[in-house]
């Protein structure tokens, strides 16, 4: 079994949606960012990188490529996927959470379960959705930007 943790964080400016495990969802913020700016797949990206000990997001898709510009952050989870796949490992169980004010996470946790349980090609009970707020302190707490944590346990083939 190997272990990996990940954490991520984006600032929110104009906008009129953020997307978070791989799900649009309209709010009065966006996300500043290269790619779509999707923390929670980026912070499952790198415990799933820590984990195999392959670097991090930022070492496989560099933030000054302008083939990342805009992207879905579903690919890179689904190329962290197949790495994990080439090193013989599948994913035990991931856990992530989310840190913000607003939006709401919990309508959309079964969603975004259900999407990266398939960038993974793992079961929606093996993923688990978590958020918090951070009681109105902090760069969270105050709107400015949106951070996620996530943890991974990864298991031989
Ligand atoms: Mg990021």
């Amino acid at each position: 079994m190997r272990i990996g943790q990940g954490l991520d964080v984006h600032a929110l400016g104009a906008g009129d949606h953020v997307v978070l495990g791989g799900v649009r969802i309209a709010h009065t913020q966006g996300v500043i960012a290269h790619s779509d700016g999707d923390v929670a797949i980026h912070a499952l990206c790198d415990a799933i990188l820590g984990a195999l000990a392959l670097g991090d997001i930022g070492t496989h898709f560099p933030p000054d490529d302008a083939r990342w510009r805009d992207a879905d952050s579903r690919i890179f989870l689904r190329h962290c996927a197949q790495l994990m796949r080439e090193q013989g490992y599948a994913l035990g169980n991931a856990d992530i959470t989310i840190v913000c004010e607003r939006p709401k996470v919990a309508p959309h946790a079964q969603a975004m379960r259900e999407h990266l349980a398939a960038d993974l090609g793992a079961r929606a009970n093996q993923i688990g959705i978590k958020a918090t707020t951070s009681e109105k302190l902090g760069f969270t707490g105050r709107g400015e930007g949106i951070a996620a944590q996530a943890v991974v346990l990864l298991v031989s083939n």
